[in-house]
Order: structure tokens, then sequence, then C-alpha cells
């Protein structure tokens, strides 16, 4: 051998395996172009490949499938950090768990605990899937850290540990990436697709943060909140084209009282940390305190489990497709204005074109400014982390001056036994410890008995709990005084007892005696007795182009409980002869304008139509032949108008200074002998109410109140209710007799987004008569 030869060998077998692994690909070299190009959208295979390629290569990243999609795709969550940190996540893992929860550690750890921990980073993009430079951004961000070399990416490397959801929707990518890609070139390019781009959800995927419904949730709960409970996170979104640039935090009031101000404050600064730098960087249109509030679970569920959360809205162009926004044209946003400098939009951007490869630019450089920021900090984050997890089980939450009782009892014997479980199903899944009492419990002048479920608000996630099982107080806003009601970003109510149908109480502050929080509970199935697996009733579910979520839902709710139907679209309504084929019809809540047009003119004309006249003649010769027809919410008045039916909205034409309720829960009072309430449960009868009808009989002799709100007193169970005496009386749900058929006209959401279970009796008492 010559002496070369064996220099080369000798060094290759001294040489450490990484080093000799093929170099980290680019995003480029996996999909075939610069990521950010004009009109390209990666698919979730190419997204998927690369992630896989960079780990092969990478000692810096992790790739773990945590599941299935809904419709079948790996659901990826990838690990980001340096090799030495990487090797060891459960010793990382098992430092964090004992910063979160103060029960969990020894008396002198803190320090150590603090020296040697990692600030735990949780990025998830693209769970709107039409914000689509969330498909391509975690690409980038990824190529940043896994090639990166300058001093800036080994310092995030090395006092933090990014967990990334390259998609909280995968099979949206491909939905909105399949239509994209058929549409390049004709007139719908740029639209959104004419269906769900959540399989059940759309863009509820967003508000499901405490009830769980979906698997995608479930992931990144079960698999990576629960067991890290991160620092921060950053959910990467994306906003309309006409105002700002990106909106980073603060966000607006108003902000839940159970979210602990650290929380809080932590976000705003780092926020601001980060426009900073983006300003720095020469980035132009930066908003803070607009638009989002600070308000819901649904969405921000970091904010109640020790994380702040950095929300980013970069502004949208056309799904990838390039669009020129003059500056004269930007306009008003909530909370500021796009031509106007003002103290949370210091630096106006001048307009022009605004491209894919702007948008993943902006959401990079937020990213990155955050990251950066949460290295160089770390163990401020650490501390300010620790912090919380003393406070939280202090006896009477510090940061608050209002009462906060010491439990909340829910005894086991209900008539709903399904509901109970899946309350404290949901509550466990939310990190809530929940027991058992060992003594009888008294509470609001009732004893309820040893063995009932107890959930204490001095606990580690007790803000949380207490959030979601007290009734929101929502803040009464008005844009001056006198004037409108500042409207929510989001619904202003989520009290899980109501919503469930469960009987919960508080205790007000005496000790309850209760044992060691109870194991985690299997989930229960869901079921309708008569339905579930057995159903005899055709029942066809309208689905509309413009694709309103409320359909999807209500698919949901037949799917999970295992109930079979059939989704129609408007030209089988048109074609008309439904008796032969259904019995039941339903119509999901959706604007009646929407339902008689259809889509615009932008989409193909395959879609074109809506429901249109021979729809609605359609439907009305169904009911008169002794079909059934169900119209939640706003569909109502469109089956009101098609069937010319004696029943008159009370609140169409209402001004919002006169009445409103954009997402509260509400009190009605049930006609028990009506078949359709036959299997209505609920301790408290409450609707969920959002932007609804509200009805008058007109003809008594052919309609009739299912539910009505009380006469008297107050309506409003929780949330926000303006002008509430417009409701005293009316009727929440109408049974309209049709010739030999009925519609059934329901001025709510009987299943709405899946947590409003108490209602959803009312959906199969009027399927089931005859
Ligand atoms: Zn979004």
């Amino acid at each position: 051998m010559k002496l070369l030869q064996f220099l080369a060998l000798a060094l290759a077998l001294t040489t450490p395996l990484s080093a000799q692994k093929a170099p980290v690909p680019t995003p480029a070299s996996i999909l075939g172009y610069d990521p950010g190009a004009d009109r390209k959208l990666p698919s979730w295979k190419q997204i998927t490949d690369y992630f896989h390629a960079v780990e092969k290569a990478s000692p810096r990243v992790q790739v773990h499938t945590l599941g299935q999609t809904t419709l079948g795709r790996p659901f990826l969550a990838v690990f980001i950090s340096d090799s030495a940190t990487l090797k060891h996540l459960d010793r990382y893992q098992m430092i964090q768990r004992k910063l979160m929860n103060p029960r969990l550690r020894g008396k002198d750890e803190l320090e150590s605990l603090l020296a040697a921990g990692k600030n735990i980073i949780l990025i998830t993009s693209a769970i709107h899937s039409t914000e689509s430079g969330g498909f391509t951004t975690p690409l980038v961000l990824t190529d940043r850290l896994a090639r990166g070399d300058t001093p800036e990416a080994r310092a995030i490397l090395a006092n933090t540990i990014v967990i990334l959801v390259p998609s909280q929707n995968p099979d949206g990518v491909d939905i909105v990436g399949d239509w994209y890609r058929s549409t390049l070139g004709t007139k719908a390019e740029g639209a959104s697709p004419p269906e769900l781009y959540h399989h059940y959800v759309g863009h509820d995927d967003n508000r499901d943060w405490y009830a769980f419904t979906q698997p995608e949730t479930r992931y990144t709960v079960d698999s990576l909140y629960t067991p890290w409970d991160p620092e921060i996170v950053n959910d990467i979104h994306q906003q309309g084209s006409n105002a700002g640039r990106i909106f980073l935090p603060p966000y607006m009031d108003p902000l839940d009282p159970n979210i602990d101000p650290i929380l809080t404050a932590g976000t705003n600064s780092m926020g601001m940390a980060i426009g900073w730098r983006m300003i720095g960087e020469g980035k132009t249109g930066i908003a803070y305190n607009a638009a989002y509030d600070e308000w819901s679970p649904a969405r921000q569920y970091s904010l109640y489990h020790r994380g702040v959360r950095i929300l980013t809205e970069t502004a949208s162009a056309a799904l990838a497709t390039p669009i020129d926004i003059p500056f004269n044209s930007l306009g008003a946003a909530r909370g500021y204005e796009a031509k106007t400098v003002t103290w949370n939009f210091p630096a106006l951007w001048p307009g022009g074109h605004w491209s894919y490869g702007d948008i993943v630019a902006y959401q990079v450089s937020a990213s990155w400014a955050m990251l950066s920021q949460a290295a160089r900090d770390r163990r401020v984050w650490l501390e300010s982390y620790a912090a919380l997890g003393e406070r939280a089980l202090a006896p009477d939450h510090p940061w608050t001056h209002d009462s906060v009782p010491a439990a909340f009892v829910i005894p086991r014997a209900q008539r709903d036994t399904q509901a109970v479980q899946r309350l404290v199903w949901t509550l466990q899944h939310g990190q809530v410890e929940v027991r058992s009492s060992t003594t009888p419990v008294s509470a609001n002048g009732t004893t309820y008995p040893a063995g009932s479920y107890v959930v204490l608000t001095s606990q580690p996630m007790g803000g949380y709990a207490k959030s979601v099982l007290e009734r929101q107080k929502y803040p009464n806003l008005h844009e001056y005084p006198g004037g409108p009601p500042i409207r929510p970003y989001d619904v202003t109510a989520q009290t899980l007892p109501l919503l469930f149908g469960v009987e919960i109480a508080s205790v007000a502050a005496a000790p309850v005696a209760s044992a060691a929080p109870i194991i985690p509970m299997e989930e229960p199935k869901f079921s309708v007795p008569g339905f579930s697996d057995r159903s005899a009733r055709r029942v066809a579910i309208y689905r509309s182009y413009s694709a309103p979520m409320d359909e999807g839902w209500t698919r949901w709710m037949f799917d999970v409980n295992r109930v079979p139907f059939t989704s129609i679209v408007d030209k089988e309504v048109r074609a008309g002869n439904l008796n032969a084929r259904f019995d039941v019809i339903i119509l999901p809540d959706q604007n009646a304008g929407q339902m008689t047009r259809g889509v615009s003119q932008n989409y193909p004309d395959s879609l074109q139509g809506g429901l249109g006249t021979a729809g609605a003649a359609a439907l009305a010769s169904f009911v008169e032949n002794g079909g059934t027809l169900l119209a939640f919410n706003e569909a109502s008045n469109y089956a009101i108008e098609a069937l010319k039916l004696p029943v008159k909205n009370v609140l169409a034409g209402v001004r919002n200074t006169d009445f409103y309720a954009p997402g509260s829960i509400l009190a009605v009072e049930i006609k028990r002998d009506s078949p359709i309430a036959a299997r209505m449960t609920a301790p408290v009868p409450a609707v969920w109410f959002e932007n609804g009808p509200a009805f008058e009989i007109t003809d008594p002799a052919r309609a009739t109140a299912v539910a009505t709100y009380p006469a008297t007193g107050d309506v409003l169970l929780s949330g926000w209710l303006l002008g509430g005496s417009k409701l005293s009386g009316k009727a929440a749900l109408v049974d309209v007799t049709v010739g030999r058929g009925h519609a059934v006209l329901y001025g709510f959401r009987p299943q709405y987004r899946g947590q409003s279970m108490a209602t959803q009796p009312l959906i199969w008492g009027a399927i089931s008569r005859p």
C-alpha cells in the first residue's frame, strides 16, 4: 500500500461518522426550485421527503412521525438542536418537567435545572392551508439551522430545542396545493379551493385546542405539549393582503383573566423584540396590538399551559401567485391604519408587488428573530417559566383580585353518563388533574356524595381548568361610549359543562378532601341510541362549494357517531325528486344569499349556480311530500324564504348597537312533550348562539316553538350579550308542518364545533320522528 492510500484509509477510519455523511441537502435540491418561487407550492410528499433527507444527513435534526392524519398522511414533528442535545432528549424533557412542576423537584434542585435546561420552542406552521407560506417557511428555517455555521445559528442550537411541526394540517397542504396546481393559468388561479381544507373542520382546525376533537390536534397536544409544555410557541399564519405586512404581539384586549400575566408580558416582550429586529433588517408594515385578542383557549393552548404564544400573521398573496397593491389602496385594520405611522405601526410599507417569496421571507425573519432572542436570554425564559409553576400551585391565583373557587365538583351519577365521561376525558387531555372526593362535598346548597369528581383550581393547569369550567363574563367593549360593540376576534364563551350538558358546581373556599389524581380515562365512544351502526333514516347533508365549516362539523358528528349519510351538492338538489332518495335533508349553517347564488364567477363553470330557484322549489316539494328539512342557524333564513314558512326572524335588520351576541351560550326553555326534544337531558338547557336568527311564529296552527328564550330574567349564561330583551319569549327552535312533512328551524348551532353535545339530541330527535 502506498503511503497516500494508507493515509486516506486511516483518515476514513478515524473520521467521525457524522463527518462522512453526505452533505445536508438544501430545500431546492429536493423541491427542484428555490423555496418561495412564484407559483410553486410544495406537495406534502416533497415536504416530508425534505425532512427525511435532512435527518439522514444532519445530526442536528430528528424527525418523529406522530401518526396518520384524518385522510391518512403522515403527521410530522421535527426536533432540531445540537447533536449532543438530541442524543439526550429524555434528559432535557425531565429537566423541563421539573421546571414546570415544583412538586417534581428537590428543595435545592432549581439552580442546577436552570443551568442545564434548554429553552423549548414549538413552531407550528400551516394549520390554515390557504396561508400557504407556512408550507415553505419550515424548510427554510430548518435549512438555516441544519447547515448554518454562524455564531447565531450555533447559539440557537446550543440553547434551545426547536420542535417544528411543518404542517399542523398535512391533508390541507395537498387539498390546497393540488387545487392550486390544477387552476394555474385559469380564472380560478389563486382562489381558495371549493372544499374545506381540513376534511371536517376547515379553518376551525385552529379552534380545537380545548375540545381536541381532531387527530391532528391530539398529536400536537399528546406528543408535544403534554410531555414538553414549551416556554415559547410560534404559530405561523397569514392574514388579508390590504393592510400591514405582518402582525406581531402584543394582542388586543380583552385577555382571559385566567392567563397568568407573566405569559402576557413575555408574549408582549418577545413580539416587540421580533419587530425591533425586523425593522432593523429593513422590513416594513409591521403591526402590533392589532386584530387578534387574547381571549380564548380555542386557539391559544400555550397561554393556558405555560407557554407564551407568538402568533405571526403575514399578509397573503393569491396563494403562490403574486399580487400588486398600490399604497393608496392600503386600508385600515383593527387597531391601525396602513397609510399612517402610529406607535403600533411604526414603519410604512410603500405598497407594490407582494409575492410568495415575500411571505416566506417575512415569516422566516420573524421566526429567526424569535429563536435568536430565545437563545440569547435562555436563562431568563427558564426563570420566568419556573415562576409560573409556583404561582399555579398557590391557594388562590395570585394574579387576580376576583375570588377564585377552591374547586369544581362534578357528580358522577348524571342522566348523560357519556357526557360526564367526555368532560373528564377532555379535561385530562388538557393536562388537568381530576380527582375523586373522599368525603361528601357541599357546594351551592347541594351535598354531592363522596367519590364525585373534583377539579382543584390550585394545580399545575388550574387557570386553564377554571377557564373551560366557569361561565365567561366577556367585558362590554365599545368603539366609544354609546357606540357599536367592538367585535371579538372569535367567539366569547367556552363553558364545557353547559356545552356538554353536565351538572357542575363550584366550591367557594372550603378545603375539598380528595385522593390523588385519577389515571387518564380512555376516550369514551360516541354513540346515539337507535342510530349508531343501525340507522334506518336516509339522511342527506347539503354541501355548498363555498365550503362552510358547519357542513364539515355536521359530517364529523355523523361519522364519529357511525351514522350513515349522503353529501349532496347544488345540482343534485336542483334536479329534484329528492323524496325518492332521502327522508331527511340537513342544511348546515350558511348565509342564505350564498346558498342561493353559489360560488363567484372565478370558479369553474361546473361549480356555478348555487341552489337557485330550482333548488328552492325542489326542497319545498321534498317537504310537502313528507320529507323532513333541518336548517341550522343562518340556513333557517334560507328555509323561511324558500319554503314560505309562517315564521319571522325578529333579528333581521337589527343593528349591533341594539342587539349583539357574537358567540355565546344562552338559556332556553324546552317544550318537553315535543318528539324533537325527547332525547334532551341537559340539566341547564342552553344553546350556542352565534349571529343566529330568533323566531316569531306567524301562524300557530302550523308551527310550534320547541325551545324558547325565557320571557323574563337574564338570557345570557356565558359569554357576551347586548340587548338580550330582544330575545325575551322568542323561539329558538321551531317545528313547522308543511304538507305531509316538516321543516325544523334551529336559531343556533346545535352541533357547534363538535362541542355543543347538549343540543345534539335535538338533531337526532328531529331525524328520528317518522
Ligand atoms: Zn390562520
